[in-house]
């Protein structure tokens, strides 16, 4: 058994507070893990505060857990006490559909995510990464490479992987012109990763502040999007967009951006719908819309392989684990450079 502390939502309108749990003696396929850090994605806001529906309460929140091992069970091949480790949004799939054989767990209509939902194995929903300990399937736990920063590295595990398997998935490279649509916790990341793919990368963003710094993190262009003169000025410009944004906004100025065939991604999922689009500007240049949901774990390992090749790690702000709930508020007013990850040795101290 492992004694676990950690912090919940105990119920949308309410900050988060301390919570403790026990881990069952672990399976042999299982690894237990020390969390070192966990990153805050805004998606941790959306399902604390309930605005996506369905959460269950109390909720451990975080899916960008960075720890050492513990403890491996006897039939773990992969890894060994003292490694260092990560786990993502991800802890469980079927393992049998078609989606499972492509190595895409996350289309499985039977995943487990790492929070929030319901786990057999421990007979009730999953508890995520603000907490002294997780328990995981061998099968999802990721490598991370040697020397990387480990509180940098944390939100790869999710803003990373996210942005990495659509940019994959569309074959971004040195032939391409790309927008990235929101510099946030996600859109800083894509950034980094695009450039390292060779694109021409333009930063779409609503705060005139962060222009000069989207430059250093490596875009080409950055575009002021309230400015609808420089909007226009783009049309037609590019092959592929990543929008990341978290509120529901205007999508027509986006769609004009995009050359004949090209597309845009939505990893962003806003609690409100966005207004729907004009369709005439998908017609008349057979552009396309896409989502993209996470990343399977094989090219999780791949996305923190390539961002450990190309120095790739993200831009943080460490707090202690009380310092959760203003997280989250500046998380909503947009007021992190670009993620905040939790130092996990600060959760006993919180209590
Ligand atoms: P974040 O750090 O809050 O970044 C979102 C960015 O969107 C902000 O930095 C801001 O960029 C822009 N933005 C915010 N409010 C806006 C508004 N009203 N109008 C226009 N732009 C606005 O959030 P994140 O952690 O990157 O997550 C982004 C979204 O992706 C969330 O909805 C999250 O739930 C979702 N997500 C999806 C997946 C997936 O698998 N599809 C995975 C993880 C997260 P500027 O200041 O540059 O405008
Ligand atoms: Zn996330």
């Amino acid at each position: 058994m492992i004694k676990t502390q950690a912090y919940a939502a105990y119920r949308a309108d309410e900050p988060l507070k301390p919570f403790h749990f026990d881990y069952p003696a672990i399976k042999p396929n299982e690894v237990a893990i020390d969390i070192l850090y966990c990153g805050i994605c805004h998606s941790d806001v959306h399902s604390s505060r309930n605005e996506w529906g369905g959460a269950n309460y109390p909720m451990v929140p975080g899916h960008e857990v960075l720890g050492r091992v513990r403890e491996v069970g006897g039939d773990v091949k992969k890894f060994h006490v003292g490694d260092i480790v990560g786990v993502g949004c991800l802890v469980g799939s079927c393992q049998q559909c078609s989606e499972c054989a492509d190595g895409l767990e996350q289309y499985c209509d039977n995943q487990i995510f790492t929070y929030n939902s319901h786990s057999e194995r421990f007979n009730r929903v999953t508890y995520g990464g603000y907490a002294t300990h997780i328990v995981v399937d061998e099968h999802f736990v990721l490598s991370i490479p040697e020397g990387m920063d480990l509180a940098k590295t944390a939100p790869l595990l999710c803003a990373g992987i996210t942005v990495y398997s659509p940019l994959r998935h569309w074959n971004v490279g040195p032939q391409h012109r790309i927008g990235i649509v929101g510099l946030g916790g996600l859109g800083h990341v894509a950034v980094k990763i695009a450039r390292a793919m060779g694109a021409h990368v333009v930063v779409f963003t609503t705060s005139e502040s962060k222009a000069k710094e989207a430059m250093l993190l490596g875009a080409h262009e950055v575009v002021f999007s309230k400015d609808r003169v420089s909007m226009e000025g783009h049309q037609n410009s590019l092959n592929f967009i990543l929008n990341t944004v978290a509120a529901p906004h205007d999508i027509d100025p986006y769609l004009l951006l995009l050359k004949r065939d090209g597309v845009i991604v939505f990893v962003g999922l806003p609690s409100e719908n966005h207004p729907s689009p004009y369709i005439g500007n998908l017609i008349f240049k057979r552009r396309m819309m896409a989502g993209s949901l996470i990343g399977g774990i094989k090219e999780t390992q791949e996305m923190l392989n390539f961002c450990a090749e190309h120095d790739i790690t993200a831009d943080v702000e460490i707090i202690s684990m009380d310092y959760v709930n203003q997280a989250y508020d500046r998380v909503v007013s947009n007021e992190v450079k670009y993620r905040f990850v939790i130092d996990m040795s600060t959760l006993k101290s919180a209590q």
